[in-house]
């Protein structure tokens, strides 16, 4: 029996308008509601910081939690464009993600940056969500463990402890394509991570800390994903974007 409690992620994106991600949020919160004490999963949703207040409204007084897909290690200043961490609690977030692989490409985050975030995100009392992964190239070149591990280790703050930080295992060339690495690959991946974990946290942090797989979850393959013994849940980006299929994802948790 699983003794982590799984969490569900939708990661938003640079997707939608007010109106819908008021419509989303107000769906996923319905089925949460539904569900009540049988809802075997924590839920999350991640939406543009543009409609963050209005969905943290939707969801409000339900299970489903908000958080932001990125924010600055700065607390305040001259950071155009940027968002510190806590005015994403101000407007509701439980949660924030760092490191996200569109992050580290798009923005050039590396794992400094990564953990001075995951750092910023923690002080202002929010759970940082750690992105990990390797390439396409990287994994061809048999360097999948040697890559995790090495942004495992960078990323993760020295404060971090299983309550105020999540890993999210996302293979970058799973992120968007339909393709997902093999159980067994998955399952090498989350066992070495949590080994990891055990020389940052101790034994008991490593085994209640929550290590998502991002990466092309979708209904039709997030019940074999997430009944493996080290996968506590998914992050998931274009299936969190349909009601009905973030739904389907939840209700797939063991
Ligand atoms: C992501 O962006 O974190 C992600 C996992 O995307 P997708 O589910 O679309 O592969």
């Amino acid at each position: 029996m699983k003794t982590r409690r799984p969490l569900i992620a939708g990661n938003w994106k640079m997707n939608g308008l007010r109106a819908d991600g008021i419509a989303l949020a107000e769906g996923v919160a319905a089925k949460a509601k539904a569900a009540g004490a049988a809802l075997a999963c924590d839920l999350l949703v991640c939406p543009p910081f543009t409609l963050i207040a209005d969905v943290a409204r939707a969801v409000a007084g339900g299970p489903v939690a908000v958080g932001g897909q990125d924010c600055h290690a700065k607390t305040s200043g001259a950071h155009t464009g940027d968002v510190a961490a806590a005015m994403l609690g101000d407007v509701g977030c439980r949660y924030v993600i760092v490191g996200h692989s569109e992050r580290r490409t798009d923005h050039g985050e590396t794992d400094a940056v990564v953990n001075a975030k995951a750092v910023a995100a923690n002080a202002a009392g929010l759970i940082a969500i750690i992105c990990i992964g390797e390439t396409e190239a990287e994994r061809d070149a048999g360097r999948t463990i040697e890559v995790v591990a090495g942004q495992f280790h960078g990323s993760l703050p020295d404060g971090a402890t299983a309550a105020n930080t999540v890993i999210a295992y996302e293979p970058v060339w799973a992120i968007g394509t339909g393709r997902t690495p093999t159980n067994a690959e998955v399952a090498e991946v989350h066992a070495m991570i949590r080994a990891e974990a055990a020389k940052r946290l101790g034994a008991d942090g490593a085994r209640a800390l929550k290590v998502l797989y991002g990466g092309s979850m979708k209904p039709s393959n997030a019940k074999e994903l997430l009944a493996m013994d080290d996968v506590d849940g998914g992050l998931i980006g274009g299936a969190s974007l349909k009601v009905d299929d973030f739904w389907a994802i939840a209700q797939s948790c063991p």
